[in-house]
């Protein structure tokens, strides 16, 4: 029977996990977390922070009991030490201190990300905050209960988790600030004519925004007292850190082939450079049909796709990644955005000779009129191959499923001019007949 070793149980791993023992017979499926739980869903924290949601019961989808129900040996709490990549085994060490050697013929790394630290003074001080387990967030919820006297709460990254987080602060009373070194919030996702909208946003909600500052320490006796930025200084009784994730490499980071930033290099049947040993999620690089090379783009929806692809292969049937766009969307009170591919400003990096065309327009003919909002629409694309290379969408009307036509377009490749006569259906009580996506695409030059 094949032995095959999971390194990580949350999204990817519970995605390859559950394919594999869903999918196949006679294989022998061994799992290790060095976690406490299973499948925790992190876009939910900032819901369940803000008490927009009840409680943390929902935010799980699998246990070690479901997986142990479908043949799988599961250890929880119990982290992996050591890869033996020659001799195929895995060296683990149970929270009670027992060792455990595991051989294995496939090995899959589903060992995820770990939130960037700053190399600054104060890091250690009470009160200082990061966003990853549902442990983290247990923590904070903690002491927003037993601590009275945090008022100030200070979010470091204006990525899309800083932004749900500055939200849920807000919804439960306390003074916001967001500390950014970029010029806007969601920088790696939307131009600034989108941005400046989120932006609008959260200041007219109370969020005090603090762009372009670097943070260079924070200071206090126990707790955190003051954030000092390269400009400013500023009171705060808490500091959560959300500038962004690194692969958790540390397992094969000696001998397996690695990205820029650390992420194990995959191809599309997620195999790394060692034949028995495969990488999903947060850990692994992705390929990206926007720039049709590999990246990282660390999002749960990648994690469970790559779990799939990786499972498929490793039992024998061979399945490549279709790759991905970095499909993402928000949604901070009433105002939704959505983006899939490259910004304006990301693809003239990438060297594109790049143009958007833009449209603005209502999601529904004038005469209806409730429930009917402004749509704002953006298509970025390559003026020489008119390749699309990326959409956003920003709208109080729910928008969000647009974007999948568009993920799909930049996936296979389609041009501007592909979607200029697309049979897009018209009823008023959805659309309009000259509807903003066709009103974009005919205005592309
Ligand atoms: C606050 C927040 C909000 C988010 N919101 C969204 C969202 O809305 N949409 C979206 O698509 N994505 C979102 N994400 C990103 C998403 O959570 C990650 O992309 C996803 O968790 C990646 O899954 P993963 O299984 O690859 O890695 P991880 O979730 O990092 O899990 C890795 C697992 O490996 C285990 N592990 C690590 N090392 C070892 C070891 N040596 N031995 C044993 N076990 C080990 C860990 O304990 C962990 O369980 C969010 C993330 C956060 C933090």
């Amino acid at each position: 029977m094949e032995k095959i070793v999971v390194i990580g149980a949350n999204h990817a791993g519970t995605a390859a996990i559950n394919t594999m023992l869903d999918t196949y017979k006679d294989i022998d499926v061994s799992v290790f977390d060095a976690n406490s739980n299973i499948s925790f869903l992190g876009c939910g924290m900032a819901l369940w922070i803000g008490d927009q949601i009840h409680g943390s019961d929902g935010l799980f989808y699998s246990s070690r009991e479901a997986m142990e129900e479908k043949g799988a040996k599961v250890y929880m709490e119990t982290p992996v030490e050591h890869i033996n990549y020659d001799k195929k085994v895995v060296y683990a060490k149970t929270k009670d201190g027992k060792e455990i050697e595991q051989p294995y013929d496939k090995l899959i790394l589903a060992t995820g990300s770990l939130p960037v630290k700053p190399n600054i003074k104060g890091m250690d001080l009470n009160n200082v905050q990061f966003v990853k387990l549902f442990q983290n967030a247990q923590e904070v919820i903690d002491k927003l209960d037993v601590q009275k006297d945090i008022h100030h709460v200070t979010i470091v990254g204006a990525g899309y988790i800083g932004v749900e987080l500055a939200e849920a602060f807000k919804r439960k009373g306390k003074l916001v600030q967001i500390i950014d070194v970029a010029e806007h919030s969601l920088a790696n996702y939307y131009d600034s004519e989108f941005t400046d909208i989120m932006d609008e946003n959260l200041h007219t909600h109370g969020i005090k925004l603090s762009y372009n500052e670097t943070v260079k320490a924070l200071e206090g006796t126990t707790k955190v007292e003051k954030i000092i930025t390269d400009k400013n200084s500023y009171n705060t009784d808490m500091v959560v850190f959300a500038v962004g994730f690194k692969p958790n490499n540390v397992l094969g980071n000696e001998h397996l082939k690695l990205y820029k930033n650390g992420a194990f290099i995959v191809d599309k049947t997620q195999k790394t450079s060692d034949d028995s040993v495969y990488a999903i999620g947060d850990c692994a690089t992705v390929y990206d049909n926007a720039i049709q090379d590999i990246n990282y783009i660390a999002l749960a929806t990648n994690a469970v796709r790559s779990g799939i692809v990786a499972a498929h292969n490793v039992c024998g049937t061979h399945l490549e990644s279709a790759g991905v766009q970095g499909s993402n969307g928000i949604r901070i009170w009433d105002i939704n955005m959505v983006s899939t591919g490259l910004t304006l400003k990301k693809a003239l990096e990438h060297g594109y000779d790049a143009d958007v065309t833009d449209f603005e327009d209502y999601q529904k003919p004038l005469f209806i009129e409730h429930d009917n909002e402004k749509v704002k629409i953006r298509i970025v694309y390559d003026k020489n191959t008119r390749r699309i290379l990326g959409a956003q969408l920003c709208s109080k009307y729910d928008i969000s499923m647009n974007i999948h036509m568009f993920s799909l377009a930049i996936q296979e490749g389609l041009t501007i001019d592909k979607l200029k006569l697309l049979d897009i259906f018209f009823l008023p009580h959805f659309n309009q007949p000259y509807n903003y996506i066709t009103m974009a695409t005919l205005q592309a030059k």
